[in-house]
């Protein structure tokens, strides 16, 4: 690990202007990738903003009848909430399913939406990664890539993305707030996330300073019976081998709306509108489910060792949907 100061700050303001005017440095709040990825010497920031004293960590109804949770609101916290376990369960078993209980009693929520993806080659400095140094290649290519993407990768990178909650949240139309040097904006999480494309090296549209201040989750007729279910090769502390995040409202005895993310399949939280809009006026049935699922893993690719994963995401995004759909 490199020599490195650490800042403890107390105002947004002085925090996002600290971190804008100085390409090396950068926040931290609980810590629990930042200093991971020092320690490999993946990243190596000479200056650390501290931001866990900043007012973010609360977790609010909104007016509108959504909630607002704080970016420095603990994992464990947000997945205790009963506003948030009542209201959207998804997120609150997208979180239980996450890292371990000692991890998630430390990582704020912000932080969780900022992982970085567990290729085993980008946390490998002895192996080519794009993602670490656009241009050097990319390994998984032709390496060891079982756990590595289905849909939306390219030629220069096919990571996945690591977290469960953003999953969750993309399926729930999360927004994200920031506060950043040219003022504060409100990003649909939809639109957060770049995919790799030739430059793997850019995973976010945020600009180097730009605080996530929380994540608003607007009002949803599906959201209290959404529904998180992960597969893994481990049943704890474990990142997915592939996820869905699901929701369905009936009208009607059809399915008026609905909402299909995937994790573990792709570069970013994977939403398929393509499969809601299939789901919708079809009734809540197997056959429905799995015509979805087709849908969303349409013009997938396996390589060597991943091919598995795309009938396991169909699978599981049956599986995830007959339970919101009350026929598990
Ligand atoms: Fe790097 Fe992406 Fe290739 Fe992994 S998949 S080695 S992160 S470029």
């Amino acid at each position: 690990m490199q020599p490195f100061s650490i800042s403890i700050v107390d105002d947004p303001s002085v925090a996002v202007a600290t971190v804008t005017r100085d390409p090396h440095a950068a926040f931290i709040a609980g810590g629990t990738t930042i200093v991971d990825l020092m320690k490999n010497d993946i990243t190596n920031p000479a200056l650390l903003v501290d931001i866990d004293r900043l007012p973010y960590a609360s977790i609010e109804r909104l007016p509108s009848g959504g909630l607002m949770i704080g970016a420095l609101a603990k994992m464990s916290d947000t997945a205790a909430h009963p506003l948030v376990k009542a209201g959207y369960p998804v997120v609150s078993q997208a979180l239980l399913a996450s890292a371990s209980s000692q991890l998630r009693n430390m990582a704020s929520i912000g932080g969780n939406l900022m992982q970085r993806t567990r290729c085993y080659y980008f946390r490998d400095t002895g192996t080519a990664c794009n993602k670490r140094k656009n241009g050097e290649g990319c390994t998984a290519l032709a390496g060891l890539n079982r756990i590595h993407a289905v849909v939306g990768g390219s030629n220069h990178c096919i990571c996945t993305h690591p977290s469960d909650l953003a999953v969750a949240l993309v399926a729930m139309d999360a927004i994200v707030h920031t506060r950043g040097a040219n003022g504060e904006r409100r990003i649909p999480l939809s639109r957060f996330y770049t995919l790799p494309g030739t430059t793997p090296q850019i995973e976010t549209v945020l600009h180097h300073g730009e605080l996530i201040t929380g994540v608003e989750l607007p009002p949803s007729a599906l959201a209290a019976t959404s529904y998180y279910r992960k597969v893994r090769d481990r049943a704890s502390y474990e990142f997915a081998l592939v996820s869905v995040a699901a929701g369905i409202h009936m009208g009607h005895g059809r399915i008026a709306a609905a909402r299909l993310a995937f994790g573990g399949i792709a570069p970013i939280p994977w939403r398929s509108h393509d499969a809601e809009a299939a789901l919708v006026g079809r009734p809540a049935t197997h056959e429905s489910f799995r015509h979805a699922a087709e849908v969303a893993l349409h013009g997938a690719i396996g390589r060597t060792h991943n091919a598995f994963k795309i009938e396991l995401a169909k699978r599981t995004a049956v599986r995830a949907l007959a339970s919101v759909g009350g026929i598990a």
